[in-house]
């Protein structure tokens, strides 16, 4: 019988979760079109290997304590963790991480998923150190998400925890709308790498225009902030910011959708979106009916 799941990857900024994301799912990365009222655009991959097909939820804003907590999105990463049939807990194994994810999280009640605590940047220990944190913590996974040191061993552990069931999605399913998306993330992604701190939750990436049958496959995506000064930011002197940002991302982008791209990127100001119920819900992110 095959098995089939969602794993929802939970961990503070910095632990290494895209970098476990990427090397999951690697180039079997296989899209679904997010969907309103779902957590389906929480998607980051899908794994499809032998009998096993695993669905990744991303859970963004959840442990960051520098985040104002927007509760749109940390409504859609709680909705992430109680979809899960697994959660796996991201800890750095430089930092000594004693709680557990319901505290941290802040959550009333358990998970009713296991959680398997994974001790990412294994590799930055000494024999020792990784021998006495073993002992301390006989449950955790041990990896190296940078370079792939236990998370075959990880997989395993986690097919072995997910329900028998027929694959959720078709194996090679790509839908236009989701490729949208993803670049969408893609820029975004970028975008934030190269602005450090500056300006973290008031950038929202949106795909106007997406021309897939043309070489190169045209692309007009729009940075939309929230305020001038944003924008002078995310320009910068001459322009040269916006610049960088796009070259890196079509960059990505021309990997991802395997083509040349032309990648004719724009920044907007959109005042005070993450205020505005239409434009949250025109990035993708979905206000809660009910405040939880
Ligand atoms: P996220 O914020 O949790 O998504 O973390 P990232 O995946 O963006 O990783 C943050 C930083 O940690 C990056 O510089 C990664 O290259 C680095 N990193 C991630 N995993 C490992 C690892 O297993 N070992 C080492 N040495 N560095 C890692
Ligand atoms: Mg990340």
């Amino acid at each position: 019988m095959p098995r089939a799941g969602i794993v929802t990857v939970a961990g503070a900024p910095n632990v290494g979760k895209s970098t476990l994301l990427n090397r999951i799912v690697g180039e079997k990365l296989s899209i679904v079109s997010p969907k309103p009222q779902s957590t389906r655009d929480r998607i980051v991959g899908i794994r499809t290997h032998a009998d096993v097909q695993m669905i990744l939820l991303d859970t963004p804003g959840l442990l960051d304590p520098e985040y104002p907590l927007h509760e749109a999105m940390r409504a859609t990463a709680l909705a992430a963790l109680r979809e899960a049939d697994v959660v796996l807990h991201l800890v750095d194994a430089r930092h000594n991480e004693a709680a557990s994810l319901e505290n941290i999280a802040g959550l009333r009640q358990p998970l009713g998923a296991p959680v398997v605590l994974t001790i990412n940047k294994s590799d930055l220990l000494s024999a020792s150190e990784r021998d006495r944190l073993r002992r301390t913590r006989p449950d955790a996974a041990f990896i190296s998400a940078l370079s792939g040191a236990g998370v075959d061993e990880l997989l395993d552990r986690i097919s072995a925890m997910l329900p028998t069931s027929p694959f959720l999605y078709p194996e090679d399913e790509i839908s236009t709308q989701s490729v949208r998306f993803f670049v969408g993330e893609l820029i975004r992604e970028t975008a934030l790498e190269q602005l450090a701190d500056e300006l973290p939750y008031s950038l929202a990436c949106e795909i106007e225009e997406f021309r897939e049958t043309e070489s190169p496959v045209y692309i007009r995506a729009v940075l939309h902030v929230e305020r001038e000064s944003q924008k002078r930011i995310v320009i910068g002197a001459g322009g040269a910011r916006v610049r960088d940002i796009g070259r890196e991302a079509r960059r990505k982008v021309e990997a991802f959708v395997g083509a040349p791209v032309y990648l004719d990127l724009w920044v907007k100001v959109l005042r005070n979106w993450r205020r505005n119920e239409s434009a949250l819900n025109r990035f993708g992110y979905h206000v809660p009916e009910e405040r939880s």
